[in-house]
Parts: C-alpha cells; structure tokens; sequence
C-alpha cells in the first residue's frame, strides 16, 4: 500500500540562473520534456541540458489529463509505441525512486451500442495481434471486473460488453513530473521555470540560439502594450528603451516573416520603413503615430519581445 505523499514536494530540484549555452534546449516541462530529460542523462549521458518552461514545470496538459496510462490503440505503430511506453511505465517508480501511486488496476472501455461492440472487437483482435493484454469481456466478465458497475438491460443504454487491458492504470500526474524534474536535477540538468521560449533561430538546419523572456520581461511587455494601447507615454528612459525595442522587434518579425510581408500592401511597407526610420529619431512620437494609424497591433505575436538569448552548441 502506497504511503501518503506531501502534496507539495519540500525541496526537489534547484532554480538555477541559466548558463549562456546548452548542448541541449528542451522547450516545456509537461511530461515529455522532463522525461526527455531524464532519459537523455540517464540513457545517453547528456546532462549539458536546460528545460525551459514558461509557467511552472507540470503545469501544461500534464496537470489536467485524465492520467490513464494504456497501450491498446487500435494502428500497429500506435500499440507498439504505447506498449513500448506503458512497459518504461512499469519499472518507473523503482527507476526514478519515487511512489507516484501508479496503479495498474485495468482499463474497461464499454461498448453501449452494435456498432461499438464491432469497434471494439476490431480493436482487442488487432492489440492481440501486435501481443498486447486486451481482451474482450461480456456484459457478466465486466460485472466481475467491476462489481459496482450496473450490468441490468433496464438502463437506457444498457452495457453490451467492453474491451479490457488488465496492465493499464493510472498514476498521479503531478508527482510524476516532480520525480521527472527531481531526477533531471540531479543529473545536473537546468530546470528554468517562468520563462518563456519566443524564438528559435536556425541556420543550416541547427539551432542556434533561442529568445526568451521571463516572466518579469514578460508582464513588462504586457504593461508597455496596455500603456500603448490606452496612449500613454512612456515616461522613463527604460520604458522608453523597451517600447522602442518591442516594438522594432515587432517591425523585424513582420519584414522578416514572408506569409505576413505579403499581406502587407507596398504602401503600408514604406510607411513602415519610414516609421522605423522615425522610431530611431522620435520614438514616441513614431509609436504613436504608427499605433494610431493602425500599423502596429498588438495582438500576442510569437517573437514579442525578444529577451535574453541562449545558445544550443552543435
Ligand atoms: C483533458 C485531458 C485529458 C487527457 N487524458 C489523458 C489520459 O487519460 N491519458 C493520456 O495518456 N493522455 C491524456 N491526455 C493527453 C496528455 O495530457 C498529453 O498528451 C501530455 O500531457 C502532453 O505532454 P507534453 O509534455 O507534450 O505537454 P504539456 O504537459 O502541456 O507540457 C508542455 C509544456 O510546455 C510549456 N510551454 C509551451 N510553450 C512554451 C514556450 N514557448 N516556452 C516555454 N514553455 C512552453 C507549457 O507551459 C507546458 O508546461 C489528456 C489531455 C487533456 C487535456
């Protein structure tokens, strides 16, 4: 029987300042970047590796799936993968030396309907074929499996059978990103939260480098969209300095951006260079301008503003 886990953890991995390169950039901390990180330290030995995450690690899908951990998906490719998946599953806890209370307590998937039992059996064949545990159970053998489950013919829609996979489970989601996380730590990966990923430059088919921008960076571009967008001045140098950056970097992004550039009528394109020519003379007055004329929107633009930048080497 499982203990009872904290519901926060005490201490499980550092909030390291981030280095100026990595050999390698994993873009989220959900379930696949910190088990990417995980496995590349304790598979392939690469711990020169920061996890960059824009809120807090486990946060994303992670935090509100429904944690059922199955592999009796119907294509070839998919039940190998999973199954593939579901077996990394079973040695997990003793791996990573944490009880995230997986359980495999077994999957029912009930068919309500002529149709679905079809589905169904078309399934469990196929997941036998590629050597998986499914199984089809009458309506009684659900019964067995479930005693609370209501079996009778006297119900709107009554149960006509279901697939079954005995090893599929779940586990407790926020405790398994915290074993992830805790192990990457301890490989020496950077787990670097709050902080978003906006650009990733690529040349010759390599990363290079990323921009990201903290979550400070971040609310300090959002108080200069809403200054903007209610006509406020900026009324410091460092205000002034980031609007102008911000909204160069949006400029640079549209020019740089084709599918956008075509959009933008010839007209529109010299009134904007002339406005970047203004922007450096009299930013505020350029900004203004620009934003009244309606040249500059503000929507959430993949690339605002750029922050800091890392490398990834190689
Ligand atoms: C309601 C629901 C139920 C589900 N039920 C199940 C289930 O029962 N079984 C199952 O196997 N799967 C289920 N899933 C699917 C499963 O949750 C996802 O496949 C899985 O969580 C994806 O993992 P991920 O790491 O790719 O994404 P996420 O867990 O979402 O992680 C991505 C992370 O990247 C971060 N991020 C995004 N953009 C940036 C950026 N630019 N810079 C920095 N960080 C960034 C996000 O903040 C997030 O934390 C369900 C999903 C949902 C929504």
């Amino acid at each position: 029987m499982a203990e009872i886990l904290p519901q926060h953890p005490e201490f499980l991995w550092n909030n390291p300042e981030p280095k100026s390169s990595y050999d390698v950039i994993i873009v989220g901390a959900g379930g696949h970047g910190l088990a990417t990180a995980h496995y590349l330290a304790s598979r392939h030995d690469i711990t020169n590796v920061a996890v960059i995450e824009k809120g807090w690690l486990g946060g994303g899908n992670m935090a509100r799936n429904t944690t059922i951990i199955r592999s009796n998906y119907l294509w070839d490719e998919s039940a190998n993968i999973y199954d593939t998946s579901l077996k990394l599953w079973e040695e997990l806890p003793e791996e990573l030396d944490y009880d995230f209370l997986f359980s495999q307590r077994g999957v029912l998937n009930l068919a309500h309907h002529v149709s679905e039992v079809r589905d169904s059996k078309r399934r469990v064949n196929a997941n036998r074929l590629n050597g998986l545990d499914s199984e089809w159970l009458e309506p009684d053998e659900v019964k067995e499996v479930c005693p609370i489950i209501n079996t009778s013919d006297n119900i709107r829609y009554p149960i006509m059978g279901s697939t079954y996979q005995p090893r599929a489970g779940i586990a407790k989601h926020d405790h398994v990103a915290w074993a992830l996380a805790r192990s990457a730590n301890n490989a020496g990966i950077d787990i670097i939260q709050n902080t978003e990923v906006t650009d990733i430059l690529v040349e010759g088919g390599k990363a290079l480098q990323t921009d990201h921008r903290s979550g400070e960076d971040r609310e300090a571009g959002d108080d200069a969209d809403r200054a903007a967008d209610n006509g406020e001045c900026a009324s410091t140098e460092a205000d002034l300095g980031e609007q102008a950056e911000y909204f160069l970097h949006v400029l640079a992004q549209r020019l740089r951006n084709p599918a956008q550039c075509a959009e933008v009528e010839g007209e529109l394109i010299a009134q904007i260079l002339e406005g970047a020519q203004w922007l450096v003379d009299d930013p505020l007055g350029a900004v203004a301008d620009l934003r009244r004329r309606g040249h500059l929107v503000t929507t959430p633009s993949p690339g605002r503003p750029a922050g800091k930048s890392w490398s990834a080497q190689n």
